[in-house]
């Protein structure tokens, strides 16, 4: 039942044309329809797992092999010096598709962007408040 897919699975399944780049057992990799630069690239796991927390670590270190081998080779392909990988890991975080995926955005140095601080006000924490996070992050893992 194609409707109960993700728009991903239906490029993994071939039911949606895509520019394909990659393609191993767990993993796949097409161009990104609306390209924030020439060479966009998104990198899936074939299973439609909806975020990052959601990916068993053996398989998300799968997709990221494929990662560290391709965000060179999208660098290549278009000239560029250098690239943003990243994941917008849940809605609130801007994911709008709802099936884990990594954006390779190819950089420029004319391009005026800026790194992705840009995006962020910036937290004033003191170095209890520090310890605190890393405490419960120590905790939850
Ligand atoms: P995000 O906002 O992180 O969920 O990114 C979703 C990305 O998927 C966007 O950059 C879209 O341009 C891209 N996208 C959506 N549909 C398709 C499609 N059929 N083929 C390729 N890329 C797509």
């Amino acid at each position: 039942m194609s409707d109960d897919k993700t728009i991903f699975e239906q490029i993994v399944d071939g039911e949606i044309p895509s520019f394909t780049v990659y393609e191993d057992e767990t993993t796949y990799a097409f161009l990104d329809a609306n390209p924030l630069a020439p060479g966009h690239t998104l990198v899936i796991p074939k299973h439609p797992y909806e975020r990052l927390n959601d990916m068993p670590a053996d398989e998300a270190g799968d997709v990221f092999g494929v990662i560290s081998e391709l965000a060179p080779a999208v660098e290549a392909a278009v000239g560029a010096d250098a690239s943003t990988v990243a994941v917008n890991n849940g809605e609130e975080a801007g994911q709008e598709v709802p099936h884990v995926h990594w954006h390779i955005i190819p950089r420029f140095a004319d391009d005026s962007v800026g790194p992705i601080h840009r995006l962020f006000d910036g937290a004033d924490l003191d170095d209890d408040e520090m310890e605190e996070i890393a405490a419960e992050i120590r905790a939850n893992r």
